[in-house]
């Protein structure tokens, strides 16, 4: 995988150039946009894979482009780090509610902000705009249920792929088995909680052969988690 894209919309140069620097620095290739307009252009040849969006702009406020980039099939599932000189939880509220991933407010520390994109980005799932979802060369379409690890089909029930769903988008956080049946089985089943072993175990076999199997890990006494660490 290449180096993540990351656009910048940020109508201050200096606060543009800090964020530049520090981004390439991490590693990240950087688009930039001084307004909502000038974005607008420079997505169009060239999608990012995330959005700084500063909250005041001269030609539309952020918030207002961000409920246009939720509206856009194209852009809607791109993360949105907002940035915000206001640090009213108001406007905090505000954000999130249009569909920012995250908020950090100015002045921040590169740092701050750099460990926060890493962390959307480890979430390691991104819905991309034809609605698949893609975990390393795993592909599930949210659409069709169709699943593909290297372009290979891998036939799955309809609880196995709502398993597999569920993990990956739910990446890194242990579940006990109880919760997972209310989840994938729904609440108010009346299913043993051995049957989400069968159901692993199965899916795991699925997974086997493209060796995505290990990323399922079984936590003792208590559950299971769906984790990018080997
Ligand atoms: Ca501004």
């Amino acid at each position: 995988m290449g180096n993540k894209k990351i656009l910048i919309i940020e109508d201050e140069k200096a606060i543009r150039e800090m964020l530049r620097f520090a981004l390439s620095s991490a590693d990240f290739e950087i688009i930039e946009a001084s307004n909502t307009a000038e974005a607008k252009r420079k997505i169009a040849n060239d999608l990012p894979d995330l959005i700084l969006l500063d909250w005041m702009l001269p030609d539309m406020s952020g918030i207002e482009y961000l409920k246009n980039i939720r509206h856009n099939n194209q852009l809607q599932n791109i993360p949105v780090i907002m940035l915000t000189a206001k640090a009213e939880e108001e406007s905090k509220v505000k954000g999130l509610d249009s569909g920012a991933d995250d908020y950090i407010t100015k002045p921040f520390s590169p740092n701050e902000l750099i460990a926060r994109i890493k962390t959307i980005f480890r979430r390691g799932v991104f819905v991309a705009p034809d609605n698949i979802i893609q975990f390393h060369q795993l592909k599930l379409n949210v659409d069709t249920h169709e699943t593909s690890i290297n372009n290979t089909p891998i036939t799955l029930t309809q609880i196995e792929y709502k398993l597999l769903h569920f993990f990956l988008t739910h990446q890194g956080r242990i579940y006990h088995r109880s919760q997972l049946l209310d989840h994938i089985w729904g609440v108010g089943h009346f299913i043993e909680e051995r049957t989400v072993d069968v159901t692993v175990r199965r899916l795991r076999d699925r997974l086997r052969a493209q060796g995505y199997d290990v990323y399922i890990k079984t936590i003792r006494n208590i559950g299971y988690q769906f984790s990018e660490k080997k």
